[in-house]
C-alpha cells in the first residue's frame, strides 16, 4: 500500500513545504500554512498519454478579433473589453457582501434576456435565496437557469449535456470541491483542481465561465491567488460600506485593456449603471471649504473628474502623521518633498490627511497638481476657486508637466459648468479660461496670497463690527 503523503501548503500564496513552519517564507504571511494532502500521492501511476499531433500556422496571416458576446450590461462590457470571449475564464473578487452576487445575477439575466442561455451555480446559497435575490431586483421573470450544487464532476457533467451554455457563473471557486484532491474545499489545493476543471471545461465547450472569488482584508484574493494566474481576466469589485458607489475594474485582461472601470450605484432595485461617473463622484461637494480641488482625471478611456480633499494640522506628535485614502501614499511624500524643497511650504511640523472623495482610487500622476493645490489651500485656509480644476505632474524640480488626454479633460470639465482650468503649460488653447502654470511655485504663490488677503479681510471685519 502506497504511503499517503502529506504536504504543508501556504494558503495565501500556494508555496510547498515539506514541514509546518509559522511563517511563510515565499510571502512573508503567518499562520498560513496547512497541511494537505500531497497532489502527487493522489494521481495514481498512470502511463504518460502519447501526445496529440496539431498544425503549425505561420506569422502571417489573417488577424481576426475574438468574437465577443456583449452582457447588455454596459459598464460591465466596458471593463471586459466589450463582452465575454467564447471559451474564456473571467474571476470576480471583491470584499464579501460587497454585491459581487447581485452583479452577476443582473448580468446573467442581461445574457438570458437576449436570449442566450445562461447558468448560475451557487455554492454559497441555496436555491430559494437567490430566486429571492432575483425576485427582489425584479429579475424572476428572466430564464435563469438556477442549481446549489459544490461537486465539480457533478457540475461538468451537467453542463456539458445538453445546449452548451454561453455563461456559467460559479459563485464562489472556494465553496467547489473536486474528487481528484483530498484537501478540503477552501484549501489551495482544491480551489487550483476546482479552477482547473472549469477553465478545462470553458475551453473545450466554448462557455464563458464567471469564477467568483472573496478577497481579504489586505486586498488578495484569498486563498486562490493562484488561480489568479490561470484565468483570462481577473476583475475586482469594490466599494465601501459608507458609499453607494461600486466600482468595476480588470486586474488582468488577457482580451482587452486593464483601466477601464465600470462605475455602479447600489440602489434597493439592485446595481444601477453610472453613465456619467464626474456627476456623481461631485455630488457631494462641500463649496467653499479650505483643502478640497477637483481633479479633472482619465480612468481607462473616460474622463472622470473627483474631488480631492486634503487637510493639514498642527501636529502633536514627534513624527507628523501621513495618511492618504485612494491615492499613492509615494507620490504624497513626493509632493511634500517638492512643495517644502521648491515653495518654501513647511510641512514637516504638520499632520497630512488627504483623501480621494467618493472611495475612488486614483493611479495617474496628472493628480499631483490637484493635491498640491489642496494641500496648499488647507495649510493657507484659502478655499480654491469653486469653478476650477486642475491637473498636471509635477516633477522632482518643481516643474508642471503637461499630460495625456488635456482635451477630453477640459471638455469633461466644461459640460459639468467648470469655467476654469489649471492645467501645465503647453495644454494648448482648447478652453478660454485655461490657466497654465509652468511651475508648482507660481500656484502655491497665488493660493497663499489669497489665504493673506482673506485673513486680512477678516480682521478688518472683526475690527470694524
Ligand atoms: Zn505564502
Amino acid at each position: 500500500m502506497a504511503r499517503r503523503e502529506t504536504s504543508f501548503i501556504c494558503q495565501n500564496c500556494g508555496a510547498v513545504y515539506g514541514r509546518w513552519q509559522g511563517k511563510c517564507d515565499a510571502c512573508g504571511e503567518w499562520n498560513t500554512i496547512a497541511e494537505e494532502a500531497s497532489a502527487r500521492a493522489q494521481m495514481p501511476g498512470r502511463a504518460p498519454r502519447k501526445g496529440r499531433l496539431f498544425a503549425l500556422e505561420p506569422l502571417a496571416g489573417a488577424a481576426h478579433d475574438a468574437p465577443r458576446l456583449a452582457s447588455g450590461v454596459a459598464e460591465f462590457d466596458r471593463v471586459t473589453g466589450g463582452g465575454f470571449v467564447r471559451g474564456s475564464v473571467l474571476l470576480l473578487g471583491g470584499d464579501p457582501g460587497i454585491g459581487k452576487s447581485t452583479l452577476l445575477i443582473q448580468v446573467a439575466a442581461a445574457l438570458a434576456r437576449g436570449r442566450h442561455r445562461s447558468v448560475y451555480i451557487s455554492g454559497e446559497e441555496a436555491v430559494a435565496q437567490v430566486r429571492l435575490r432575483a425576485e427582489r431586483l425584479g429579475l424572476s421573470s428572466a430564464s435563469v437557469e438556477l442549481a446549489a450544487e459544490t461537486a465539480i464532476e457533478d457540475i461538468v457533467a451537467t453542463l456539458g449535456d445538453g445546449e452548451t451554455p454561453r455563461l456559467v457563473i460559479i459563485d464562489s471557486i472556494q465553496t467547489m470541491w473536486t474528487d481528484l484532491v483530498e484537501s478540503a474545499p477552501g484549501t489551495v489545493t482544491q480551489v487550483r483542481a476546482s479552477a482547473q476543471a472549469l477553465i478545462r471545461f470553458a475551453k473545450r465547450s466554448g462557455a464563458a465561465v464567471i469564477l467568483v472569488g472573496h478577497v481579504t482584508k489586505d486586498g488578495q484574493i484569498a486563498g486562490p491567488r493562484v488561480v489568479e494566474h490561470m484565468v483570462d481576466a481577473v476583475l475586482s469589485f469594490e466599494g465601501e460600506g459608507s458609499h453607494q458607489f461600486r466600482i468595476l475594474r480588470a486586474v488582468k485582461n488577457r482580451f482587452g485593456p486593464t483601466d477601464e472601470i465600470g462605475v455602479f450605484e447600489m440602489t434597493g432595485g439592485g446595481l444601477r449603471e453610472v453613465a456619467n461617473p464626474s456627476e456623481l463622484f461631485l455630488s457631494e461637494r462641500d463649496l467653499g471649504a479650505p483643502g478640497t480641488a477637483v481633479f479633472a482625471g482619465i480612468e481607462g478611456s473616460r474622463p472622470l473628474l473627483v474631488e480631492i480633499q486634503a487637510l493639514v494640522a498642527p501636529t502633536s506628535l514627534g513624527t507628523p502623521r501621513r495618511a492618504v485614502v485612494g491615492w499613492d501614499p509615494n507620490r504624497l511624500s513626493m509632493v511634500l518633498a517638492v512643495l517644502e524643497a521648491h515653495c518654501g511650504v513647511r510641512l514637516s511640523g504638520h499632520d497630512v490627511y488627504l483623501n480621494v472623495a467618493g472611495g475612488l482610487r486614483i493611479q495617474e500622476p496628472a493628480a499631483d497638481l490637484a493635491a498640491a493645490a489642496a494641500l496648499v489651500s488647507s495649510l493657507a485656509d484659502a478655499p480654491l476657486p469653486a469653478d476650477a480644476v486642475y491637473f498636471g505632474e509635477i516633477s522632482l524640480s518643481g516643474a508642471v508637466r503637461p499630460v495625456a488626454q488635456t482635451a477630453a479633460r477640459l471638455k469633461e470639465a466644461q459640460k459639468l459648468g467648470f469655467a476654469r482650468a489649471v492645467a501645465p503649460e503647453g495644454s494648448g488653447e482648447q478652453a478660454p479660461a485655461l490657466k497654465c502654470v509652468g511651475s508648482l511655485a507660481t500656484l502655491v504663490a497665488e493660493i497663499a496670497a489669497n489665504g493673506r488677503r482673506r485673513m486680512e479681510n477678516g480682521r478688518r471685519n472683526s475690527a470694524g463690527g
